[in-house]
């Protein structure tokens, strides 16, 4: 304390305090609190020196936390004396570039209130203008090319403010105080139409575009993470040609509706729905549809839920208004590639897609696609993490020494980078497949290490042999530890509830890689974090051509009939009399099993939902693997008696025998039982397969808690009969919540689980 009876403070604040606002918040508040001194954001946070008298001190720090902005996320603040200074105002440093790099930026932010008015007052200097921001909204990491963040570092560097700007931009009372982004009409990034050519076309670019989309044509448009392809969602054959030229036929698109009210009339809303869908993270939320919507039968074919979101950037608003119309709006590219961010790129390799191209100048730095959420059970529940979620951190039960990357799975890839209490989980990166893909992967890789300074000393990777990780893993230089895939799921969903010692693990999906030579895919694991025992699974059937029982379902159904008939000639009649269009492959199905070849064994549960859904004849090509399960799922009946199954306890490990099942199933399909009662007791029976087994492994070893993952859980059907009934046996279960159940969240179980490894 000096003379004047005043403390000094050194205070800290980490979280997400960067490009939110918060330091004119914190001048406000030194100004209401009489308090004097310096804020100024560093690599770590945000640091602010403070004077004021003990009470003014404490009330200050109270409010920090209690007022912040509404997009700040504080972690810690850490507050020690420090001595005294000459302080007699309060006043903003610039930013403090010395340190590590620890700062949590936000992630991009969906166009506030305020700037949404501002853009459509004819009397504000930013009518219409499509770039509009403020601190409270806006891009972030798409346009960051290092930290501090700081004009100068993100793709804005090369607009220079005219006056008005610069001079909000300097003024802490204004709303664009250190807004990275701020722009206006007249010295920010502008917006143009470009024809199939490239050649700029007349006229307002917006009202020209949305003209188009009623038309009927097809619009790409540079989005925030990158490019999108809109056309109208209400009629059949405008969505049937935008899927012909993207040839993504299958799998359901995204709607882009006006407003909340605009959703509703499609689909039913919940409030947490509803609460999801305004977030300032605007990703898409899959929404049960309502009867008799408008919305083409194109959009999502077969499926009950439709994936809506609304408008998150000015130029969306702007667009979507015009046009008066639903937008199927769908990532700018063809079939499975990254999602297309360059004007050039765009114009290249979406030519013969796109009628018309949205254009701008504000370059995007890294690509980021939407994110897709939906909520099981009242809650959140993540499907795609990506814009708006990522690269959040996970924050972590407990700290680690090492520094881990996780180089994630084959299909709906991400990585993972864990440093201390805090896994960064990448964003969607997609399917390994391709150079395309690779280059995504490496170019976000590297955006997230020179953004965090993050210089891992351990990799972790899958166990495949085959897939394009492991073979990367190597190249790294570092020491490597494989995670096995279904085990990664658990310690990924264990990691997201905060879950630490033993759990019963129930990781159900399609592929994963199993060290005893077969495909392993229904597994019960008995685990922890660093170690797992394989406790029971599905019983094992033969999958005639590998891989190619995941699009030719029939395939798998006769893998299935190979175990569940007496003979070989009960199984072809079978088959031939469920699939006649198929009846001439049966010898040479049975004959590739018979001699091994190409037939790997699976214990798989999604290629359980293949042959079942095959068998019911709701479909028997998928084109997209999970298909043929959504479809089954949508069809179901509830609260049907189940199929009788069997747990054969006798070795471990146990073995959930689904045969009886399935020869129930087929003598039901021979009796002619409609599809949504045979759908129903099949789920019916899996349920009751999870309950009895996850029952019977608690009564052993006294665990009674239950963790479901695998991307099998995103059938809501499925996984809340499942829950519901251990809940009602006493087991606490955990589902995902943070990041998805899917082969997106596997990163973060891999670097949790070699972290703990490593940390032994
Ligand atoms: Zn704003
Ligand atoms: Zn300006
Ligand atoms: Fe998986």
């Amino acid at each position: 304390m000096d003379r004047d009876g005043r403390i000094y403070r050194e205070i800290e604040v980490n979280g997400i305090v960067q490009g939110v606002g918060f330091r004119p918040f914190v001048y406000r508040l030194a100004g209401e609190h009489g308090i004097a001194g310096s804020v100024t954001n560093t690599q770590g946070g945000v640091r602010i020196r403070a004077a004021a008298g003990s009470s003014s001190m404490a009330s200050f720090l109270r409010a920090l936390e209690a007022e912040a902005p509404p997009q700040a996320a504080i972690e810690a603040i850490a507050s020690t004396d420090i001595p005294p200074f000459p302080a007699d105002s309060f006043a903003i440093l610039t930013s403090d570039a010395a340190g590590g790099k620890h700062t949590l930026i936000s992630p991009d932010l969906a166009t506030c209130d305020d700037c949404l008015e501002e853009l459509f007052d004819p009397g504000d200097r930013r009518y219409r203008y499509p770039f509009i921001n403020c601190t409270n909204c806006g891009p972030r990491f798409t346009i960051i090319r290092d930290t501090p963040y700081d004009r100068p570092l993100t793709t804005m560097a090369g607009f220079v403010m005219c006056e008005a700007c610069e001079e909000e931009y300097n003024d802490p009372s204004d709303r664009r105080f250190h807004a990275q982004p701020n722009a206006c009409p007249l010295c920010g990034p502008g917006l143009w139409l470009a024809d199939g050519d490239g050649r700029e076309m007349e006229g307002d670019p917006v009202v020209r575009a949305a003209a188009a989309l009623r038309e009927g044509r097809i619009v790409a448009l540079k989005g925030l993470g990158g490019f999108h392809l809109a056309c109208d969602a209400t009629r059949d054959e405008v969505v049937s040609r935008l899927r012909e030229r993207k040839r993504r036929y299958a799998k359901p698109l995204a709607v882009m509706v006006e407003s909340l009210d605009a959703a509703e009339k499609y689909c039913r809303v919940s409030p947490e729905e509803c609460e999801l869908l305004a977030s300032p993270r605007r990703p898409i939320v899959l929404l049960r549809e309502r009867e008799g919507s408008r919305l083409s039968r194109e959009v999502a074919p077969g499926l009950r839920h439709q994936g809506l979101f609304l408008p998150y950037t000015p130029l969306h608003h702007l667009l979507v208004r015009e046009a008066g119309i639903p937008l199927v709006m769908t990532s700018g590219n063809v079939s499975e590639e990254p999602i297309a961010k360059d004007n050039g790129e765009a114009l290249g390799r979406l030519a013969g897609i796109a009628d018309v191209f949205l254009l701008h100048d504000r370059d995007i730095l890294v690509r980021y696609d939407d994110s897709v959420t939906r909520v099981i059970m009242g809650e959140e529940y993540p499907l795609r993490r990506a814009r708006g979620y990522a690269p959040y951190p996970v924050r972590l039960k407990r700290g680690y020494e090492v520094e881990v990357l996780a180089l994630g799975a084959e299909l709906k890839n991400t990585f993972c980078f864990l440093r201390g209490g805090h896994a960064f989980v990448g964003q969607h990166i997609g399917d390994m497949d391709s150079r395309d893909a690779l280059e995504h992967y490496e170019e976000a890789m590297r955006a997230m290490r020179r953004l965090f300074d993050l210089s891992p000393r351990l990799v972790a990777h899958d166990l495949h042999p085959e897939y394009l990780t492991t073979q990367l893993a190597g190249e790294y230089g570092l020491p490597c530890v494989a995670v096995q895939h279904h085990h990664a799921h658990i310690v990924s969903c264990m990691a997201d509830n905060g879950l630490d010692g033993k759990v019963i693990g129930v990781s159900w999906d399609g592929t994963g890689y199993g060290p005893d030579g077969t495909v392993w895919g229904g597994e019960f694991l008995v685990c922890d974090e660093e170690d797992f025992e394989r406790a029971a699974h599905l019983t094992a059937y033969p999958m005639p051509g590998g891989d190619a029982c995941i699009k030719e379902l029939q395939r798998m159904a006769f893998g299935v009939l190979w175990e569940v008939c007496a003979d070989e000639m009960e199984a072809a009649g079978l088959f031939g009399a469920v699939f006649p269009a198929h009846a001439g492959e049966a010898e040479t199905l049975a004959a590739q099993i018979e001699s091994g070849f190409n037939t790997p064994l699976t214990s798989s549960a999604g290629r359980v939902f293949d042959a079942a859904a095959a068998l019911i004849g709701v479909r028997s090509r998928a084109s997209y693997e999970g298909q043929a399960a959504c479809e089954l799922e949508a069809v179901a009946l509830k609260d049907v008696s189940p199929y009788p199954y069997r747990l054969d306890m006798a070795a471990r490990p146990w073995r959930v025998d689904t045969r009886p099942l399935f020869a129930a199933l087929l003598e039901e399909v021979g009796n002619g039982v409609g599809k949504p009662e045979m759908a129903g007791a099949f789920h019916a029976a899996l349920a009751g397969a999870i309950l009895e087994t996850c029952g019977n492994l608690s009564r052993e070893t006294g665990i009674e808690r239950v963790v479901l993952s695998g991307g099998v859980f995103q059938n809501e059907l499925l996984t809340a009969w499942v829950v519901e009934s251990l809940e009602r046996e006493g087991m606490a279960t955990y589902l995902h919540r943070r990041v998805p159940c899917n082969d997106g969240g596997i990163s973060l179980g891999q670097a949790v689980a070699a972290a703990r490894r490593s940390a032994r």
